[in-house]
C-alpha cells in the first residue's frame, strides 16, 4: 500500500469519525433539549437526564385539545413563543412533546360548567375526542392512541407517544350512563367528576350542592369501576373525594392537583384524603400551576387580578373589535405588574409532602400544560419536564422512586383499574338506572 492510499484512507476515516461525532452530538442535544438550571451541578444534571430518558413518563393532564378544536392548531406546528386565543402561552407541540420525554400524555376532554347553559356538553366532548384522534392520524410516526397500561409500555419500546384521553367535567355525560359507556368505548380512561361547578350528582371544590356525591353520583363511580375508567377527584369537593374513595373498588386519581399540606388551596388534596390512598392504591398527579403550588403566588395573582380589573375592562372596551390587540395590551399590562412566581422546585415540595403522608407509591405528575396562564419559574413548556426529575434526583430520590413518580405509579393504578373491570364485567347489570330528569 503506497503512502497516498494510506493518506486517503486516513482522511476518509477522519471524515467518518467527524460525521459520527457530529451526528452523535446533534442527537444528544435533541435528547437533552432542556437547559441546565443555573447553579446546577452538571454531573447531577447529566445523571438526572439519563434517569428521565430511561423512565416511562405519564402526564395526567394537557389542555392543548382546546386549541386543536377552536384554533385548528396542528401539533406539528411549532408553538414556541406563541399565544392561545385567550392570550395564554402555548406549552405543547410535537417537538416539545418529544423533548419532554413523555410517553403517556392525557389529552384533556375538557367540558366547562358554563356549557350547561349552552346545552352542548356532550357535543363539546365529542369534538375534542375527534380532534385528538385526528392528530394521531396525521402524525402516526410520533403518536399512537392508547387505552391500556400495556399499550403505554409498548409505546415506550416503539419510541412513540401515547395519546390518552380523560374527560374533565362530568357534565359531558349529561347524566347518562349510556353516554359514559360510549365515552369508554371511544377510549376515554378517566373522568374528572366535576370542573369548578357541581354536576347534577357531584359537588365541586367551589360549588357545594349535594353534600358530596348523590346516589346517582355513586352509581357513576361504580359504573366507571366496572368499565375500567379511572375516577378523577381533581376539582371536586372534599366530601365528594371521600365519597368517591368510599364507593370505588378501583384506585382513584387526581389528574392535576397538589397537596393542601403545602398550599392550602381547595384545588389541592387534603391530608385526610392522602392517608386513605395506600388502601385505595390511588395516585395524586401533581399539578404545575404556580397558584395551586404556592400560597404567595396565589395571593399575589388574586391581588393583581383585583387591582387591574378596571384597567383590563377599559382595554377590553377599547379593543372590542380586535381581540388580538386586546390580548397583547393585556399581556403588556400584566408584564408591567409582575408577581412572585414560585419556581419548579415547588412542584417537588408537593411530591415530598405526598410521599411523606401517603407514601412514594401514591404520587405522580399532572402538569395542566396549556390549561394555565403561566408555569413555574424556570419552565417554558413541557420541554422542561426534566427539571422535576433533576430536582427529585438532587434531593436524593433513588431512581426507582423517581420512576414511580414519573409514570410507574400511574401505570400500576391503571392496570389495577383494568383488573377490577375485568373481574366485574360479568356481574354487571344491564343499563343500570338513569338520573331522574
Ligand atoms: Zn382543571
Amino acid at each position: 500500500m503506497n503512502d497516498l492510499r494510506v493518506c486517503l484512507r486516513l482522511a476518509r476515516e477522519l471524515v467518518t469519525l467527524a460525521v459520527f461525532q457530529f451526528v452523535f452530538a446533534a442527537s444528544l442535544s435533541v435528547l437533552s433539549g432542556q437547559t441546565m438550571p443555573a447553579g446546577a451541578d452538571p454531573q447531577v444534571w447529566a445523571e438526572a437526564l439519563k434517569i428521565h430518558r430511561r423512565a416511562i413518563i405519564v402526564d395526567g393532564h394537557n389542555d392543548i385539545t382546546g386549541p386543536m378544536v377552536d384554533e385548528d392548531f396542528d401539533l406539528a406546528t411549532s408553538s414556541v413563543g406563541k399565544y392561545h386565543r385567550d392570550g395564554d402561552p402555548f406549552h405543547t407541540d410535537l417537538a416539545r412533546l418529544k423533548t419532554s420525554g413523555v410517553t403517556g400524555e392525557f389529552f384533556s376532554i375538557y367540558v366547562g360548567g358554563n356549557r350547561l347553559q349552552t346545552h352542548d356538553t356532550l357535543r363539546r366532548a365529542m369534538d375534542l375526542i375527534d380532534a385528538t384522534y385526528r392528530e394521531v392520524e396525521k402524525h402516526p410516526q410520533q403518536l399512537m392512541m392508547c387505552a391500556t397500561a400495556s399499550e403505554i409500555r409498548r409505546a415506550k419500546k416503539l419510541n412513540k407517544t401515547c395519546a390518552l384521553m380523560g374527560i374533565e367535567g362530568g357534565y359531558a355525560i349529561e347524566n347518562s350512563l349510556h353516554a359514559l359507556r360510549n365515552f369508554y368505548r371511544l377510549g376515554v380512561r378517566y373522568m374528572t367528576l366535576t370542573h369548578n361547578v357541581a354536576t347534577a350528582w357531584a359537588d365541586a371544590h367551589r360549588d357545594i350542592k349535594h353534600n358530596g356525591l348523590t346516589d346517582f353520583g355513586k352509581e357513576v363511580v361504580r359504573e366507571m369501576n366496572r368499565l375500567g375508567m379511572l375516577v378523577d377527584i381533581s376539582h371536586v369537593s372534599d366530601k365528594a373525594m371521600h365519597d368517591a374513595l368510599d364507593v370505588s373498588t378501583a384506585p382513584i386519581i387526581a389528574s392535576h392537583s397538589g397537596a393542601r399540606g403545602v398550599n392550602n388551596h381547595t384545588r389541592n388534596v387534603p391530608d385526610d384524603v392522602l392517608t386513605r390512598l395506600p388502601k385505595n392504591g390511588g395516585v395524586i398527579m401533581v399539578v404545575m400551576y404556580p397558584s395551586f403550588l404556592d400560597e404567595r403566588t396565589n395571593r399575589e395573582e388574586n391581588e393583581r387580578t383585583a387591582k387591574l380589573r378596571p384597567q383590563i375592562e377599559a382595554l377590553r372596551e377599547r379593543f372590542k373589535d380586535d381581540q388580538l390587540a386586546f390580548r397583547e395590551a393585556e399581556r403588556k399590562l400584566l408584564a408591567e405588574n409582575p408577581i412572585y412566581i414560585a419556581d419548579y422546585k415547588r412542584i417537588v415540595d408537593h411530591i415530598d409532602h405526598i410521599k411523606k403522608v401517603a407514601g412514594i407509591d401514591h404520587v405522580g405528575l399532572g402538569s395542566d400544560f396549556d390549561g394555565v396562564p403561566f408555569l413555574p419559574a424556570g419552565m417554558n413548556g413541557m420541554e422542561d419536564l426534566a427539571l422535576v426529575t433533576y430536582e427529585m434526583h438532587r434531593r436524593g430520590y433513588s431512581e426507582p422512586e423517581i420512576r414511580k413518580v414519573l409514570g410507574e405509579n400511574f401505570l400500576r393504578a391503571f392496570a389495577q383499574a383494568e383488573k377490577v373491570a375485568g373481574n366485574r364485567q360479568i356481574s354487571a347489570k344491564g343499563s343500570l338506572k338513569r338520573l331522574a330528569q
